[in-house]
């Protein structure tokens, strides 16, 4: 099953017009307090909350001993990396193949 809905991104409870992140300040290493501001400048509500990191996706090439972070489970690091690729995907121009290029009889 593949989706073909761009990643969602974070949404004004109120009127539903995209979020932006004004600033984070750090906690700790995996938490930060967050303040989300409504792009919607007629609604003009603004939020604070938390951004945590939870679970690792893949494993760093320079581990911090101080971080000791479970992986998630393998269904949701298959769904991460695919909705990754997606999104890859349609930030790039298609590539042509070598097929493409040849003359057709
Ligand atoms: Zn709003």
């Amino acid at each position: 099953m593949t989706s073909t809905n761009p990643p969602l991104k974070r949404r004004c409870p109120d009127c539903g017009s995209p979020l932006i992140k004004r600033c984070s300040e750090m906690q700790h290493l995996l938490m930060a307090k967050t303040y989300l501001v409504c792009k919607n400048a007629v609604c003009g509500a603004t939020f604070t909350g938390v951004d945590e990191i939870t679970h690792r996706l893949s494993p760093p090439s320079q581990p911090n001993p101080d971080v000791d972070l479970p992986f998630a489970p393998a269904a949701a690091r298959r769904a991460v990396l695919q909705e990754q690729r997606i999104a890859t995907e349609k930030q790039q121009p298609a590539q042509l193949n070598s097929q493409d290029l040849e003359p057709q009889p």
